[in-house]
Parts: structure tokens; C-alpha cells; sequence
């Protein structure tokens, strides 16, 4: 016969059953069952009990029905628990009451039912009142289980026993429950037991038995709750666990001030500080402390309390902590003075409280610093590094209805600040007037960053997870919501509305980066620094540790052998300090095209572009040459040391000029109102602009494509790199630039290019006379035919940069800029597309893309370097590919950089090869042949 019931003495049988493997026991008996044996095997007072398994659950799933056996093996259970407590289920005189507890594999608190004081009837009531001499406790026990039974099992609503209890009280002119006296409980029982029978047609169940039977049902039933299903979806836990069932005896904290209960936590889990956080109330019943009905008392005051019971608290806790090598959370009831702990668990806790525990469990010798990076995960990282809003404060906005609309949350963190619905106004708000900005737009465009850079937080309502805001947003830490397509924007009226509710320009709007909520109003904040967060420094130091070990990958000669470097986006020297600050060990990406867009150089640029001659072309380009060495000379100083990959001229170049719809209705007004002053220019523009005009920039006069047919804008730039570097070099930095050419499609056009460039390169080291300098040339992978010709590409292209976001464009056919407000979305909720792939790397597609490009790149050359920079780079799951097909870094945004440094650890870990203890047959015949020869040597030795 199978066993479905595990007794409080059998942890040995469980584990024999599920091969030694503790999470296995787990998956068996459910994490609170596992507790419970564990504790009980370590000598822990722990009232007696027995466990209903999983598996008993899953069979009651399938047939409706306990399976075959089942209840004969609780009711055996039961006999052997009354024999360890002397008393008897039902039994008049001396009567045993038990508590009917829910416990899965993985803790679902609250999620799932529990019934407590199972075997009170009538006439058990009558027994306990004699035996205790305690009527107001034996009533008020009762009256509680009828409530829970009613409520759990029978699934009646909570006010049908609230209301006529309040009713009664307030007819009594009681405040509190601790007024009721055992003669109002004893009333309020046949009420409660009225109340059932109003309600299901029949009574509350006399037969202590048939309660255990209906209450083991009810809590199988519970994992199949709204609440539990709605839980595992959310936490990613799977729907075919099932949940244990246990069964454990009643001890009562109500029983008299020489009694209590409490629940507490064996560290503190909101800031991770090393002191038992916990509360108490003496003479109450378990769910009094966490309903929060009394106020209870700090868990040091049961010091003065009761000292025997709480030594023995702190000495079992510190001991439990020690076992389990984690915070603990605990719950636990003194009857009469004795103490019982009711369960033990992992506790949860918050982002900071994980990694100062994680830190100092390292230091006092519990866990190694592998466990440690191990238990922090990249969103908690990412949750610290970011201000936030304060928990209380987004509920109580939740609750006032101030949700004005949500997006997709493209930049995470808070922001608060009034809403301005242009860049130029926003910077002007933020500069002049020192308001707190958020920037309000459809949409932004290249000529906006000055907007975003002032802004505290950017609000679009198109655009996706890698459209410019959110892009940018992310380069700039700034929080950022895009595509909150439900929001209008009226730009003439200056007002956003959403339905009814509106914002004018210049009220205050609240910005969730993390959520994606746009809330009316400011909700308050609380501010995060890395380098103040010790612990969280340290950490991320363990995970470069890790990352660093020679030995994590095993990989083909040329193919990296240690895990993933974390390198970063930067475009200014600015961002490249807070990079290495935040611990980046190079620039992947610098989008020089940003450099052009600042309001001193657009003007140059724009004459550069709208040259007719070689020779204006060239004055334009002379005069931009000092600003863009200037650039490159503030980065390469601030990466000293680290190798810096400058990306050439990217966008068409329409996008420095001014809108064509906009000049256009400038010449039309001026025709209509026939100003003649500066007409004629303007409809030279105009008609340079409409001879610019593409159908699909995207696919477009860009990249490599726009260096070849105007090479002298890449020829400035790569002088501009060279001269820098070189002057760098002078200065005694160590410089390590790596040129980077966009969008190849076919080797030809590097081909084409790449050889000019570096006769560029090396007349500048020429002119200035160095020597040596480690520089390369190599590409971007961003167009699918690029990925696929990619052993022809590495004959010239010394490095690959995966450009994800054009890479994902290009395979999927989907636009980058729109795909999410048209139908990414409802993708994602169809379940066609698992996860928005501008986010998370398509595997399948792009992912496989990649794997090929990089295989087929290195049968060229080996040693070829490679790495990704699109928005994927500091998404931990992408992160996860890149590292198991072989790439050498991943480069994303400054303020991500440390998530991606703790994500890169954890998959370093994950795939690590195993020393594996069994030797395979070959490695086993070497040493027996090893052995054999030491011993001949010996022998000749001794010979000698
Ligand atoms: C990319 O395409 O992934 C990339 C990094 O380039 P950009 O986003 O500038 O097009
Ligand atoms: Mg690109």
C-alpha cells in the first residue's frame, strides 16, 4: 500500500524515499512538513503531528477523491499522536484538538487555508472546560473554529460571521474582543453555528472525524484557489506541486498570561540587520498577532516576561539559522509556560536585506561567497540601485485612484516632477526655473536628449522597449515608461488626458519605471547610491571574482574560457566615470552620432550635410574634427586601461536636419503672407530636406552604407579616434580603441571601406610618432545576412558587436519604433510570442543567429572578440545566452551594469563544469597507467 502519511518521527523514511535529496523531501512533504520533521529529528519542541503528502494531493486532483488508503492512514496517524500527548481525538474527558495547516514545496504565505481547533463539539467544549477550568478560552477556541470552518470549508463569507459579532459588541458597548466574556463566546458559538446552518442547510459537524475529513479536503481544495493559482503565476511556480496537508496538535497561547504566541524573524528582513525582529502578545491565539487586532510587543520584552521560555527561544532560532544557513521565519506558541515552535521557514525579504545578509552570512563563515552571489538576484540589484517609491505610499495612491495610466516599463526607478510636454520647455523648467521635470511626449526624436538629460523621469505614449526614449532613458538611468498608448496627448490645448482624468502642462505626475504606472500627483520617494551600499559593492566584487576564473567555460582553442566581462554603453566621459564606477571594464558601444546633436555642433553638422562641394563638406568637417577628438580624448582618459569600441556614423542623416513638415508649413505661411526675407533659403532647404526624403530610413542611407557613399564624415571620425589615442598615449594612458563599423550587411562593404580607415589610422600614429598601440577594426552584427556570411566577415572585421535591436528588427521584420504599441503586446498576451523580444532575446531566432555568427566567425579567427550592445546586454536572461554561445562580454547602459556583473556571475556558476566525482573510463585507465608506472619507478628506485 502506498504511504500517503508521514509521522512527526519518520524524517528518516522520507528522505530514504526521496534518495537523501532535501528539496526532494520538500516536494513530498511540503516546506512546512519539512521543517517540522527537520526540527522534531533536532530535538526542537515541537508538538506532535503527521503530514499528508503532495502526492495524496495530486491523486485527490485527479479523481475529486482521497485516493485508496489515505484516510485509514490519517486515522492511524492520529492514534499514534494521541498516544504522544495522552490525550484523544473526541475524547470527553481529555480531549485532543488539532490544527489542519497548508505547506507546499515552496512557501505561499497566505495563500493557501488552515483550520485550527479541530475536535471542539459541543460536548469535547464541555471536557475542556472542566479539564482547564477556562470556559472564556474554551468558548472563544470554539467559536473560532466554527468561523474558520465555516469560512474555509463551507466557503461562507467572512462578514456573515464579522457582522453579527460586531453587532453583538456593539450592543454590549465592547471595543475590543478581549472584553467578550466566556459566556457572550459561548452565545456568539450558537450564533456562528446558526450562521452555517442559514447558510449551507445543515450544522456544523458534531463529529470531530467528519471535521478532519472536510478540513483535509478544503486545504487540497485551496491549491486550486484563485488566490494560490493567481500567486504561482506571478512567482513562476509550477501548478502541479500540490500542497501538503499537516496535521498538528493544538497548543494554545490563550490559555492565561503565562501563555503567548508570536511569530518572528531571525534577522531583520527589511534591512538584513543581524537582531531577531519578531512580536508577541501574551494570551492570545496565532492569528491575533499577525491580524494585528492588539498591539503586540517587541519579541526582547518576553525577556522580562518569561526568561526560561525566551532563552530557550533564542538559543533553538540561532541554532535553526545555523542549520538551515539562512534567515529564519519562525512562528511559535508558549502554553503554560513551555514553548513549541509551530514552524521555521526561509524568510523573505527585501532587495537590501538579501544582500547584507548574503554579505554577512559570508563573513561570519556560514555560506561561501558562491551561495552568497547566488542568493541575490539581478532584480534585486536592479530594485537598489534605483530610487524608489516608497511601498505604503504606492498603495495609498493605488487606493486613492490617483492611476492615471500604465506603459511598458522601459527604464526602471521613480521619478516625480511636473509634466512638460516638449524638450526645450522641459530643459527651460528644469534649468532656469530648477523645477523637477518629467517629459511628456508621443514620442522622441535625437533633437529631444537635452529635455530627457534634464528631465527626472521621460513619459511616452508610442514607442517601445528600444525605441530612442526608452533607449536613452536607460543609457541615462533616467526612469521611463513608453508606449502608454492610452494617454492623449493634446499639444495645442498643453494638456494629456486618459478618459476623464486630465494633467495640464506643469502638474505634478508620478512615473514608476519599475511598473510601468503613471500616477497623478507625487508619491513620495526613497534614494539609492551604489558606492554607499557596501555590501552590495562587495558582492558585485565576488561576482568579478567568479567571472573571472580561468576555468568556467570549456570552450575550443581562441573560444573564451572565463565567464562574461561586463562592459558598458557611454557616449560622453561622464557616463564612461559612472561605468567604471559601477564597475565596467570597457565601452562596448559609443554612438558618436549622439555627439553631433549638441546645439553648438548641429548647426556645423547640418552645413557638413548640406554641402555641394568636397571642399565645404571638408571646412564643415575641419571645424567638427577638434570637438570630436575632444570626445574621444575625455573617454579614452576616463577608460584608461580599458578597451573603448567607438562606433562610426550611424543614422540617416535627415535626422539632424529640421523636420520636413514642419519648414514645410513654415514656407507655406510665409509664401501665403508673402514675407520674402529668408524664403528663398528656406525653400533651398526645404528641397535638400525632400531630396533626403527615404520611404524606410531605417532600412536606409545609414551605416557602413552612408560611410560609403560619403567616407569623409567616417574619415574625420577616425582621425578624430587616432589623434585622441595618440595624445592619450603621450599623456601615459593606456589607450585601446576599437573602431566600429554599423550595419554590414555584405564583407564587401568593409572590404571597401576598412582598408581607408586604417591608412588613416596609421599615417595619425605616424604623424605623431607612436610606436605601438593596440587598436582593431571590426563590426556590428545587426542585419541578418551579416550573421549568416559571418565566417567571410571575420577576414577583416577583428571583433563582432551583436547590435540586438536592429538584429531582432531585421530577423523579426517587426519595427523597433512600433512594433509594441501596434501588436507586441497582444503578442505577448496570446502567448505567441513568449516574452516582447526587444526585451529578451529570441533563442530560437535571433538567439540562433548569433550562435551561428559567432561559430562561424571564429572558424576564421579563433581569437575573434565578441560581444553585444544592444538593449539585451544588461538583460539577464540574454545574458544567459551570450555567455553559453561563446561571447566575451556584454555591454549595456552604465546603470545597469551592476545587474548584468551579478547576472553574469550566476550563469558562470550555472554552467560551470562539474568536477564530476566519477572519473570517465579513458581518465580512469590514465591513472591506473600513472599509478603503474610510480610503482615501477619505485621499484627501480629501491633496486638502486
Ligand atoms: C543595435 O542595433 O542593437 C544597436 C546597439 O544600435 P542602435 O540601437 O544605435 O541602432
Ligand atoms: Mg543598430
Amino acid at each position: 500500500m502506498k504511504k500517503w502519511v508521514y509521522l512527526f518521527d519518520e524524517v528518516k523514511e522520507v528522505e530514504k524515499i526521496r534518495g537523501g535529496d532535501w528539496d526532494e523531501v520538500k516536494g513530498l512533504v511540503g516546506g512546512k512538513g519539512a521543517g517540522l520533521l527537520d526540527m522534531t529529528r533536532a530535538g526542537v519542541p515541537v508538538p506532535p503531528f503527521f503530514t499528508v503528502t503532495t502526492e495524496a494531493c495530486n491523486e485527490f486532483q485527479k479523481a475529486g477523491k482521497f485516493p485508496a488508503g489515505m484516510w485509514a492512514q490519517e486515522l492511524a496517524a492520529l492514534k499514534m499522536i494521541e498516544k504522544a500527548t495522552g490525550k484523544k481525538f473526541g475524547d470527553l474527558k481529555n480531549p485532543l484538538l488539532v490544527s489542519c495547516r497548508s505547506g507546499a514545496k515552496f512557501s505561499m504565505p497566505g495563500m493557501m487555508d488552515t483550520v485550527l481547533n479541530i475536535g471542539l463539539t459541543d460536548e469535547t467544549a464541555a471536557g475542556m472546560v472542566e479539564l482547564t477550568g477556562n470556559p472564556r478560552f474554551v468558548y472563544d477556541a470554539y467559536r473560532r473554529l466554527v468561523e474558520m470552518f465555516g469560512t474555509v470549508v463551507l466557503g461562507i463569507q467572512d462578514e456573515a460571521f464579522e457582522e453579527p459579532l460586531k453587532e453583538y459588541k456593539s450592543r454590549k458597548g465592547y471595543k475590543l474582543d478581549t472584553e467578550m466574556t466566556a459566556d457572550d463566546w459561548k452565545h456568539m458559538v450558537s450564533v456562528f453555528r446558526e450562521v452555517v446552518k442559514k447558510h449551507i442547510g445543515f450544522d456544523f459537524p458534531q463529529d470531530p472525524f467528519k471535521q478532519l475529513e472536510l478540513a483535509t479536503e478544503a486545504v487540497f481544495k485551496s491549491w486550486n484557489g484563485k488566490r494560490a493559482v493567481d500567486y504561482r503565476n506571478h512567482e513562476g511556480i509550477p501548478h502541479d506541486l500540490g500542497t501538503a496537508v499537516n496535521i498538528v496538535t493544538m497548543v494554545f497561547g490563550n490559555m492565561g498570561d503565562d501563555s503567548g504566541t508570536g511569530v518572528a524573524f531571525t534577522r531583520n528582513p527589511s534591512t538584513g540587520d543581524k537582531k531577531m525582529m519578531g512580536d508577541y502578545l501574551l494570551n492570545a491565539q496565532g492569528e491575533d498577532v499577525v491580524a494585528g487586532i492588539r498591539n503586540t510587543d517587541p519579541i526582547e520584552n518576553l525577556k522580562n516576561h518569561m526568561p526560561e521560555a525566551y532563552h530557550q527561544f533564542m538559543d533553538i532560532t540561532a541554532k535553526l539559522e545555523k542549520h538551515y544557513r539562512d534567515i529564519q521565519d519562525v512562528e511559535f506558541t508558549i502554553e503554560r509556560k513551555k514553548l513549541w515552535m509551530l514552524q521555521t521557514r526561509v524568510g523573505k525579504r527585501t532587495a537590501k536585506a538579501a544582500v547584507k545578509i548574503a554579505a554577512d552570512m559570508v563573513n561570519e563563515g556560514l555560506i561561501t561567497r558562491e551561495e552568497a552571489v547566488k542568493r541575490v538576484t539581478p532584480e534585486q540589484v536592479d530594485a537598489l540601485l534605483h530610487p524608489q517609491f516608497n511601498a505604503e505610499a504606492l498603495k495609498n495612491a493605488d487606493k486613492a485612484g490617483t492611476l492615471f495610466a500604465k506603459g511598458v516599463n522601459a527604464s526602471p526607478g521613480a521619478a516625480v516632477g511636473q509634466a512638460y510636454f516638449d524638450a526645450d520647455t522641459a530643459e527651460k523648467m528644469a534649468k532656469e526655473h530648477k523645477q523637477d521635470v518629467i517629459m511628456v511626449r508621443p514620442f522622441t526624436k535625437p533633437d529631444d536628449v537635452h529635455g530627457m538629460i534634464a528631465a527626472k523621469g521621460v513619459l511616452t505614449s508610442e514607442g517601445g522597449a528600444t525605441s530612442h526614449a526608452a533607449v536613452v532613458a536607460r543609457q541615462f538611468g533616467i526612469p521611463c515608461i513608453v508606449g502608454a498608448s492610452m494617454i492623449k496627448i493634446n499639444l495645442e490645448t498643453r494638456i494629456m488626458s486618459v478618459d476623464n482624468k486630465t494633467v495640464r502642462e506643469g502638474e505634478w505626475i508620478s512615473v514608476d519605471g519599475t511598473t510601468g504606472n503613471v500616477f497623478i500627483g507625487k508619491v513620495p520617494m526613497t534614494a539609492a547610491s551604489l558606492e554607499e551600499q557596501t555590501e552590495l559593492m562587495t558582492l558585485l566584487k565576488w561576482a568579478d571574482e567568479i567571472c573571472a576564473r580561468k576555468d568556467l567555460r570549456v570552450a575550443p582553442k581562441g573560444w573564451p574560457t572565463r565567464g562574461l566581462m561586463v562592459w558598458a554603453n557611454a557616449d560622453y566621459p561622464r557616463d564612461a566615470r559612472r561605468a567604471r564606477s559601477y564597475g565596467a571594464v570597457g565601452i562596448g558601444l559609443c554612438r558618436t552620432e549622439h555627439m553631433f546633436f549638441e546645439p553648438e555642433r548641429l548647426p556645423i553638422v547640418q552645413r557638413m550635410i548640406l554641402a555641394e562641394t568636397s571642399e565645404a563638406r571638408t571646412k564643415a568637417l575641419n571645424e567638427l574634427l577638434p570637438t570630436q577628438r575632444k570626445d574621444f580624448d575625455g573617454l579614452f582618459e576616463a577608460m584608461d586601461g580599458y578597451p573603448v569600441i567607438i562606433r562610426l556614423i550611424d543614422p540617416p542623416l535627415h535626422e539632424f536636419m529640421p523636420s520636413e513638415e514642419a519648414l514645410l508649413e513654415e514656407v507655406i505661411t510665409m509664401r501665403v503672407k508673402g514675407e520674402t526675407a529668408g524664403l528663398a533659403e528656406k525653400e533651398k532647404l526645404l528641397k535638400s530636406i525632400q531630396g533626403m526624403h527615404e520611404s524606410n530610413p531605417m532600412m536606409g542611407l545609414r551605416g557602413v552604407r552612408l560611410s560609403i557613399v560619403m567616407p569623409e564624415i567616417v574619415e574625420m571620425q577616425v582621425r578624430a579616434i587616432f589623434e585622441a589615442a595618440a595624445d592619450c598615449v603621450l599623456r601615459g594612458i593606456v589607450v585601446k580603441p576599437e573602431v566600429m563599423i554599423p550595419l554590414t550587411g555584405t564583407v564587401k562593404e568593409l572590404e571597401w571601406i576598412q582598408p581607408r580607415l586604417i591608412r588613416i589610422a596609421a599615417a595619425v600614429l605616424a604623424e605623431k610618432k607612436i610606436q605601438k598601440l593596440d587598436y582593431k577594426f571590426g563590426t556590428m552584427i545587426e542585419i541578418p545576412r551579416a550573421a549568416v556570411t559571418a565566417e567571410e566577415i571575420a577576414k577583416h572585421a577583428e571583433f563582432f558587436s551583436f547590435g540586438t535591436n536592429d538584429l531582432t528588427q531585421m530577423t523579426f521584420g517587426y519595427s523597433r519604433d512600433d512594433a509594441e504599441r501596434n501588436f507586441l503586446v497582444t503578442y505577448v498576451e496570446q502567448g505567441i510570442l513568449p516574452k516582447n523580444p526587444f526585451q529578451t532575446l529570441d533563442r530560437d531566432g535571433v538567439g540562433r543567429l548569433m550562435k551561428m555568427a559567432i561559430e562561424d566567425g571564429r572558424k576564421t579567427r579563433p581569437e575573434l572578440e565578441v560581444g553585444i550592445c544592444g538593449e539585451h546586454g544588461g538583460d539577464p536572461d540574454s545574458i544567459e545566452w551570450c555567455h553559453m554561445i561563446g561571447n566575451n562580454y556584454v555591454s549595456c547602459s552604465p546603470f545597469r551594469v551592476p545587474i548584468a556583473r551579478l547576472a553574469a556571475a550566476h550563469v558562470a556558476l550555472k554552467y560551470a563544469p562539474k568536477k564530476s566525482a566519477k572519473k570517465t573510463a579513458a581518465q580512469k585507465k590514465k591513472v591506473v597507467a600513472k599509478k603503474a608506472v610510480k610503482k615501477a619507478k619505485a621499484k627501480t628506485a629501491k633496486r638502486k
